[in-house]
């Protein structure tokens, strides 16, 4: 086996040249950026990464649910193909590095690899892809890992490409539109590897500049319509009244009382609320709630589920109205690769980053991948914790650390032949 290069960085110039770049798609000119799921933003920016793959050499490669892909081969047809990657997908009106830093710095990452290779002439052993997932925010389109997720076949692709979003437009016709929706068949690899920013502020506060992951938790999201009356709100008498937005309002308090009564391993929240018919002169005739248990164990997913269940017919009939589950959506608790989380932590100390071990509660692709083959997804500091906003930041200096361990990783991963538990010493 070759022994770790110790002087392998990655091409910090290169790397932030991309970085800006990608930015500019959806650019909201404060920092953040508005690129939803297929928009022309969202498109501008897969174009111009279709663009910089194709120029770099790369084979370019789009799924039937429009997962996009460009894969380098290094090492010939049938060596250990490595995955990286994240989504270039945003929050309306969300910040620039919440899944571009995880595509962008795998491009940077696989570049340097491969000028390293050439310069000293390393054969490499692994070929390499790099993943932009479709839909990974679910704001425009639920759920979110759209793309992920049908491709470790955990969501049935039909399913997937009827989903709509508040217009009426599907995935599929927004694909069509895009030019995304491909034929060409997904890329078979080895492992997955995610790179983030943490979207919290654990590491700020620990001084921590690398963080695997190593559980991820479980998410219950529970649908539930309530149906009430429709009525004017002015002559209506009160107690005649069968206002849906209030039953609404008791279910969204339980819902929190619900995590309360589970401090700090249950979160919860109810974020979406669709009024109906959303008039301020007409009693609600419907309303549908968007709520959200997440925890690292199942057992208190199921608590958490059936408490709201059966909680639901009494804060109903405190509102004189219906309320009904209509959908839950489950994703299941768990625990990324041990022999990756390994490699990630031997790399991070070879190279004097301070690190430390996170849970992820949020969703990303590498969980739904986790399912299917070893995955990783690791985590860089964010300025405050924020995500999901304009000002999301992290700082160059740990923008690069992070694709400095990635390299470190994949030339490591490299090194042992494509064994994921060699490279990480774990065998
Ligand atoms: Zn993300």
């Amino acid at each position: 086996m070759r022994e770790p290069n110790v002087s392998l960085r990655i091409d910090a110039e290169l790397f932030a040249t991309l970085m800006e770049k990608v930015s500019e798609f959806g650019d909201t000119g404060d920092g953040g950026v508005n690129r939803p799921v297929l928009t022309d933003a969202h498109k501008a920016a897969r174009d111009w990464l279709c663009a910089v793959f194709r120029s770099r050499g790369y084979e370019v490669l789009i799924d039937d649910i429009g997962n996009l892909f460009g894969q380098m081969d290094l090492a010939g047809p049938g060596a250990p193909l490595v995955m990286l990657g994240s989504h270039l997908d945003s929050q309306p009106f969300g910040g620039r590095f919440d899944g571009a830093y995880g595509v962008i710095v795998a491009l940077a990452a696989v570049e340097s690899w491969r000028a390293t290779a050439e310069e000293a002439g390393i054969a490499p052993s692994c070929n390499f892809v790099i993943a932009d997932w479709m839909n990974e925010e679910g704001a425009r389109f639920q759920p979110s890992l759209l793309g992920s997720s049908v491709y470790a076949g955990t969501v049935a692709r039909d399913f997937a490409l009827a989903r709509t979003d508040m217009s009426g437009a599907t995935v599929e016709a927004e694909l069509m539109r895009t030019g995304y929706k491909g034929s060409d068949a997904a890329p078979k690899p080895t492992c997955f590897i995610e790179f983030h920013i943490e979207g919290d502020d654990k590491m700020e506060k620990s001084g921590a500049k690398i963080a695997p992951f190593v559980r991820h938790w479980g998410a219950s999201k529970v649908r539930i319509e309530v149906t009430g009356e429709q009525n004017h709100t002015g002559p209506t008498p009160m107690q005649d009244r069968h206002d849906a937005v209030l039953g609404a309002a008791y279910i969204i308090a339980k819902v929190k009382e619900i995590a309360d009564a589970a401090a700090d391993t249950l979160y919860t929240s109810v974020a979406r609320l669709d009024v109906s018919p959303n008039s301020p002169n007409i009693v609600p005739g419907k309303a549908v709630l968007f709520a959200e248990l997440r925890a690292p164990e199942p057992v208190m997913l199921e608590w958490a589920e059936a408490e709201l269940r059966a909680a639901l017919p009494g804060l109903a009939a405190r509102a004189a109205v219906k309320a009904e589950i209509i959908e839950v959506e489950r994703r299941p608790a768990g625990r990324f690769d041990a022999g990756l989380v390994a490699l990630c932590e031997q790399v991070a100390d070879f190279l004097g980053l301070k690190r430390m071990q996170l849970d992820t509660i949020a969703g990303h692709d590498g969980v739904a991948l986790n399912g299917i083959m070893p995955s990783i997804v690791v985590a860089v500091p964010s300025v405050n914790g924020v995500i999901h906003r304009n000002d999301e930041f992290t700082s160059e200096e740990d923008l690069v650390a992070g694709g400095n361990v990635l390299l470190q990783m994949i030339e490591r991963i490299d090194a042992a032949g494509g064994d994921l538990a060699k490279a990480g010493g774990t065998k």
